[in-house]
């Protein structure tokens, strides 16, 4: 879209101040079932499930991880076993070297600074070997413990074209929404904007005309 037609498209639907309340809730009647896709019992499975889910898909994981958690159930389970042999347990979910080594490194970390268990602060889970902000930031809000918002590439989609920022940096697209979301829907809300950005605001063909917030979304087509 030309930025002049952007520029007043957003004086159109007004401030995002204000159009934040109605697009969170309107979002939240339209995906009742927005939730997390990941399928875990515990925090260590959510955290294991997390880490997997890099560059693959939710589905993918799940099914790598019914296997798994029935076989590692602990931390020490995964120091328990060669190297190699839980390369081959998780090589379905790809970059399975790389995995392997975050999560034997968590592993340890856990048992040796955390007595086992999984950390609910923001600043000690991104100590965790291979666990990045974003990891960290959907750990914690699985936990019921939110410290951010999770930016992921659905996020960081909608919030452009909904005019909820102008940023491209992920860390800088957190920023701008934790200033405007308020806080109880820290946790809700990427998982709004990851269901409405698979269901109606496709990155190639956004289905503005069947979208509930089209008359507060600077990029609507209609
Ligand atoms: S109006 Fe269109 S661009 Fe805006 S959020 Fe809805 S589907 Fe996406």
């Amino acid at each position: 879209m030309p930025r002049s037609y952007l520029k007043e498209a957003r004086r159109h639907v007004g401030p995002k101040k204000q159009r934040i309340g109605p697009i969170i809730e309107r979002l939240a009647a339209d995906h009742a079932d927005a939730a997390i896709a990941l399928r875990f019992r515990s925090p260590l499975e959510l955290l294991v499930s997390v880490m997997l889910s890099a560059q693959t898909t939710d589905v993918n994981v799940n099914r790598v991880t019914q296997a798994l958690f029935e076989k590692y159930r602990r931390p020490e389970d995964y120091l328990a076993v060669p190297q190699g042999e839980l390369e081959r347990d998780i090589f379905a979910t790809g970059f399975y070297r790389q995995k392997t080594k975050a999560l034997r490194g968590t592993m340890r970390m856990l048992l040796e600074d955390f007595d086992g268990e999984v950390p609910r602060r923001l600043e000690e889970l991104i100590r965790l070997p291979g666990v990045a902000r974003k990891t960290a930031n959907v750990v914690a809000a699985e936990l019921g413990e939110p410290q951010g918002v999770v930016v992921d590439t659905h996020v960081r989609r909608l919030s452009q074209r909904l005019g909820l920022t102008r940023q491209e940096d992920p860390v800088k697209i957190e920023r701008d929404l934790v200033r405007l979301v308020p806080r109880a829907d820290w946790g809700r809300f990427p998982h709004l904007l990851i269901w409405h950005g698979r269901r109606v605001c496709d990155a190639r063909r956004p289905r503005c005309e069947d979208c509930v917030v089209n008359d507060l979304c600077p990029s609507s087509r209609v």
